[in-house]
């Protein structure tokens, strides 16, 4: 895994010394605090910042602070790096929420174990991170990721008054399939299908999670009944193009699923349930119809 780290430094020649005992990272340079928060706001966050303590402006001690205080900066591991010696300066950088602290004249070597040391930890913490919000079988995000990603993007459409789409899928009669092929084919379907899904869905932002069992939902942020309706046909033709073989089925002899989709601008004293609940009834609609199709509704409220 590449890995970035941020060197916070007032004197340029300790930023270079690092620079160089580092070079098997991607390196920032930060030449204070300010700079360090700044660098921080943007996109590309470090898996770790090397901090030091005394600088004009803004001491290390307090960068910590606003490091650990912002929700989106809280986990990366702070190393201070420091030309205090007490026990009790370290003791309080400690009790800031470093990881580490390493005293300056540093040794090369020295800096170079516990940076690896703290970035094992980081990346191991990383995957459990990825790995909390993937669904184990289709590898596609899970339920506990749908509801962040609706409840956010349910705000983002309150806030900005834009259209959100949001599609839930069933796949049709795999009770039956499960019976006839076996429950290790059934897994195998349920991957295909979640791949297929989302090969069909074209912007950055779109998004597809297992919503349970043999169910998906798709959340189409800036989209209306127009788009949304493209989008879940396209799905739903996209599964009937493979044709997985399901004979017992009472319709097509191949796997089909029901599509229900809404589409709302919604309102502040909503909550994105209401959506949940509104697709889950074009859903039961879809299904009633005969299945293998979908189903729409379209509110400005
Ligand atoms: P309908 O067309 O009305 O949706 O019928 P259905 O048989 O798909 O619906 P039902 O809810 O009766 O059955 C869903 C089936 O999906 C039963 C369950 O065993 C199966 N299922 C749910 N999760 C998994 C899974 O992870 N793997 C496999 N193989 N099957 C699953
Ligand atoms: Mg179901
Ligand atoms: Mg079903």
């Amino acid at each position: 895994m590449d890995n970035t780290i941020m060197i916070v430094d007032d004197q340029t020649l300790n930023l270079r010394l690092l620079e160089e005992v580092l070079k098997d990272y991607t390196v920032i340079l930060a030449k204070d605090g300010e700079h360090a928060l700044q660098i921080l706001e943007g996109d590309n966050l470090p898996d770790l910042i090397l901090l030091d303590v005394l600088m004009p402006g803004l001491s290390g001690f307090e960068v910590i602070k606003k490091i650990k205080d912002n929700d989106k900066t809280r986990d990366i591991p702070v190393i201070f790096i420091t030309g205090l010696k007490s026990v009790q300066d370290e003791e309080e950088g400690l009790n800031l929420g470093a990881m580490d602290y390493i005293m300056k004249p540093f040794n090369p070597a020295i800096v170079r174990a516990r940076v690896r040391n703290t970035l094992r930890f980081r990346n191991q913490q990383k995957m459990l991170e990825t790995m909390a919000h993937i669904d184990g079988l289709t590898e596609i995000s899970n339920r506990r990721n749908f509801d962040v990603i609706l409840n956010r993007e349910f705000k983002s459409a309150v806030r900005n008054k834009r259209w959100l789409s949001l599609i839930m899928i069933d796949v049709d009669q795999f009770k039956h399939y499960n019976d006839s092929y076996g429950h290790a084919k059934g897994d195998v379907a349920l991957i295909k299908i979640a791949k297929t899904i989302k090969s069909c869905l074209k912007r950055s932002d779109d998004y597809v999670a297992r919503y349970g069992g043999e169910e998906f939902a798709v959340i189409l942020p800036d989209t209306d009944e127009i788009g949304g309706t493209e989008v879940a046909e396209s799905i739903r033709q996209a599964i009937n193009t493979i044709k997985m073989e399901h004979k017992k089925s009472k319709g097509d002899p191949w796997l089909t699923i029901s599509l229900g989709g809404y589409s709302c601008i919604p309102e502040h004293s909503q909550n994105e349930q209401r959506i949940i609940e509104k697709a889950d009834i074009c859903l039961y609609r879809a299904k009633n119809n005969g299945r293998n199709c979908v189903e729409w509704e379209q509110s400005v409220k």
